[in-house]
């Protein structure tokens, strides 16, 4: 009997050996239909492993102090003997070709530290594919046997959602600012975080953080309590990422959280919501992509709009004949 490649591929991400797991982000990323096969095979193979991680979706504005907060975050888990993975999601990478998360010389320390694994932000067309990609990614983290996955994300857009749609706890790191941009933060994204981390907690700025993380601290109180939550939740914390004080405690507040929502069946719970979710969503995208993917679909869209606009065809029928065809 022969083993696929893919089989001691698998292998080696349950080993934990990075470069294994950096190959296999690499081959999930790839649009090449064989990848994609191989792709697939792997992810298989590794599923049964049944390792999970803590995935924490970290947001934050550029410059922030995201890089800054994960290299001292990830090296006081990595000092604790934990494994630490991040990933980036950079929207911008994806518009532009250029990037915000993107940057080789950020995190530099926690780089080097041999229980951390940091992958950049791929440059693909499309946030559905990046939301495949980030999320077969974490995976393959799991199943190297990660403790921790972070995954960074910039305020923009619709990666935030999209990044809370795949963690475990989602984090929303904060500048100390005054009140009127405090009531210029979205609610939507006050309503998807677990924890709001005003950082910069240091020097001249710490009485305006500490005001900062009070304010946010009563704004959360007056959203909806959320059933899955715990008294108190959510919170806002300050920290100084380039002073390091602070993570223990936001650290803590991230474990409670958690603990708490598995004792409750809150955290299987919420995976198997995302799953789901995520199910229906790439579902919805195969077929808007059968439907704008081929010259052949486009044309019957086109042929079948001017019937409906002459009043040759009503609009229902006509809808439904383009369903046919391309469910067919
Ligand atoms: P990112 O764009 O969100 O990744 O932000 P960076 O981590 O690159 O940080 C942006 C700037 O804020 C840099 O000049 C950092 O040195 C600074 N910075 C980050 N964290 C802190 C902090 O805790 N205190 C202070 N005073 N500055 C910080």
């Amino acid at each position: 009997m022969t083993t696929a490649p893919q089989d001691t591929l698998a292998q080696a991400i349950l080993r934990g050996e990075r470069r294994a797991l950096a190959r296999a982000i690499t081959l999930v990323e790839s649009g090449r239909d064989d990848h994609r096969a191989q792709a697939n095979a792997l992810l298989d193979a590794v599923r049964g492993a049944g390792r999970q991680a803590l995935r924490i979706g970290l947001s934050g504005t550029p410059g922030v102090g995201k890089s800054t907060f994960i290299e001292a975050f990830g090296k006081m888990l990595t000092g604790q003997g934990k494994r630490v993975a991040v990933l980036a999601v950079d929207p911008s990478s994806a518009r532009s070709g250029g990037s915000i998360l993107g940057d080789k010389t950020r995190m530099e320390r926690l780089s080097r530290d041999p229980l951390a694994f940091i992958r950049p932000s791929p440059s693909q067309t499309q946030l559905g594919g990046v939301a495949r990609r980030t999320r077969e990614a974490v995976t393959l983290c799991e199943a190297a046997g990660f403790d921790v996955v972070l995954i960074e994300t910039v305020g923009v857009g619709q990666s935030e959602t999209m990044v809370a749609e795949m963690s475990d706890l989602f984090v929303l790191l904060m500048a100390p600012a005054g009140g009127d941009e405090l009531q210029g933060v979205k609610r939507g994204i006050m309503e998807i975080a677990d924890l709001i981390v005003v950082n910069k907690a240091d020097g001249d700025l710490k009485p305006v953080a500490t005001r900062t993380c009070a304010d946010y601290a009563g704004a959360l109180r007056l959203l909806r309590k959320r059933p899955q939550d715990p008294q108190g939740f959510p919170k806002a914390v300050m920290v100084s990422a380039t002073e390091e004080t602070g993570l223990a405690d936001a650290w803590a507040e991230m474990e409670t959280l958690t603990a708490w929502r598995r004792e409750n069946g809150h955290w299987d719970s919420r995976r198997a919501t995302q799953a789901r979710h995520w199910f229906e969503e790439e579902v919805r995208q195969g077929l808007l992509a059968r439907l704008t993917g081929s010259a052949e679909a486009r044309a019957r869209m086109v042929d079948l709009g001017k019937a409906v606009a002459t009043g040759d065809k009503m609009p229902g029928p006509a809808a439904e004949e383009m369903l046919r065809w391309l469910g067919r």
